[in-house]
């Protein structure tokens, strides 16, 4: 079995997003970036299954600048055997990333593609459902627990309610959730190791991807700041406050 991973390079989480001056966007010149977080968790996955003896092959890719190759570098530091990325410059759409996703899907014929369930940049949660949609794959998304069975594969998905485990057959598409599993630290050997797999370098024009945007982003704002709090004294306060303050009891 061959398993795809898609790995995003975003502002990392622990960043203070700043909006840019002219509202065009946000700052990101000289800004940390890392690993979309549920993508590390999709890696993990990945190698876990590959280790059990599950999988043969665990393959990265990324679509983005020349600097996604950082992305690349760290899922092939993490236990990736080889990487892809798929250059485009500035910022590219979800349905962009599903239809380069799906020409890398034909040439390498995975038996299964995992993924974030959300970019921390956009916060879209679409391209996983738009690469299954395309592909015509059974898709499982929020993936909290995987089982590979055997031309199946069960899934606990977090959803509003609870858990929903579901069936899919393979070839399938699933999205990470963080819960899915603890993602490891890159060691310094492997990371040193790393600088020898290989990166495939394609660009998105050579895979005759169209990769406009369809989205006209207008303005970029930042969220309007919260009033401070104040401390009540004691519980029968906090009531009367809610009650005749907030009105929300
Ligand atoms: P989104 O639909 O933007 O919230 O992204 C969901 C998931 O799609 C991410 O967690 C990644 O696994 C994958 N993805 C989105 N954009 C890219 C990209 N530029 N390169 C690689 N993977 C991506």
């Amino acid at each position: 079995m061959k398993i795809l991973v898609a790995v995003k390079r975003v502002i990392d989480y622990n960043v203070q997003i700043r909006v840019k001056e002219d509202n065009s966007g946000v700052v990101t010149d000289n800004v940390k970036m890392s690993t979309n977080p549920p993508d590390d968790n999709a890696i993990e996955e990945a190698v876990k299954i590959k280790e059990a003896g599950k999988a043969k092959e665990v393959v990265a890719v990324s679509v983005g600048e020349e600097k996604a190759q950082e992305t690349v570098r760290k899922a092939l530091a993490v236990g990736a055997d080889r990487g892809i990325l798929v250059k485009v410059n500035g910022v590219i759409e979800p349905l962009a990333v599903s239809k380069i996703l799906k020409k890398i899907v034909e040439k390498e014929k995975p038996d299964l593609v995992f993924m974030g369930k959300q970019a921390i940049d956009d916060d879209c949660n679409q391209t996983g459902q738009m690469l299954a949609a395309l592909l015509n794959w059974p898709q499982a998304t929020f993936a909290s627990k995987i089982e590979v069975k055997e031309k199946t594969l069960e899934v606990t998905r977090e959803v509003d309610e609870g858990l929903e485990t579901i069936e899919v057959n393979v070839p399938a598409i699933v999205t990470c959730d963080l819960r899915l599993n603890e993602p490891r630290y890159a060691s310094l050997p492997n990371i040193m190791k790393a600088k020898k797999k290989p990166i495939e370098q394609i660009s998105a024009g050579d895979l005759g991807v169209d990769v406009k945007s369809r989205i006209e982003q207008i303005k970029v704002e930042e969220p309007p700041k919260r009033k401070a709090g104040i401390k009540v004294a004691s519980v029968e306060e906090l009531v009367q406050k809610l009650k005749n303050e907030a009105k929300v009891i």
